[in-house]
């Protein structure tokens, strides 16, 4: 994974909640090669985006990659603990879609009902990510993770 950190909190935390929220999916995901930008937010919500990339062009070198994704975590001092566990979720999500592309399930993504795409929350794909942070492995096992996660958002200036 090539974290690209746009935050002050730690590298080394960021990483270990982003590669954790990766192995808590039952699902096979490649986290070697995929791009995560990790950004702040204000929205109530982390979100996300997830891209369907395999090349970039990376210090005028050509770079094959296996996905990359971006993802906004709210800093929200006063509930670290609830963001933390957001930020865990929405990066569950993400590795979703990364690992939906990495086994080339692509074709839904441009297939469309009646000549439109259904909106956003009802695309296949979308109700798929879903489904794979619920049957996740439970988030107890990663307390560590996000507990460290949430005191780093606490304790930013
Ligand atoms: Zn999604």
């Amino acid at each position: 994974m090539k974290l690209i950190n746009h935050t002050k909190i730690s590298e080394d935390i960021l990483e270990r909640a982003l590669l954790d929220a990766a192995r808590s999916l039952r699902k096979r995901v490649n986290t070697s090669q995929v791009v995560v930008y990790v950004g702040l937010t204000r929205s109530w919500h982390s979100r996300g985006i997830a891209y369907s990339a395999s090349k970039v062009l990376w210090d005028k070198k050509w770079r094959k990659v296996n996905g990359a994704f971006r993802i906004w975590l709210n800093p929200d001092k006063n509930k670290a603990l609830v963001r933390a566990e957001d930020f865990f979720s929405t990066a569950q999500h993400e590795w979703g879609h990364i690992s939906d592309y990495q086994s080339k399930k692509l074709l839904e993504w441009s297939q469309r009902k009646n000549g439109r795409r259904p909106l956003h929350d009802y695309r296949p794909e979308e109700k798929r990510a879903d489904e794979y942070v619920k049957t996740a492995r439970p988030k107890d096992q990663y307390a560590d993770t996000i507990l460290n996660l949430a005191i780093e958002i606490e304790t930013q200036k």
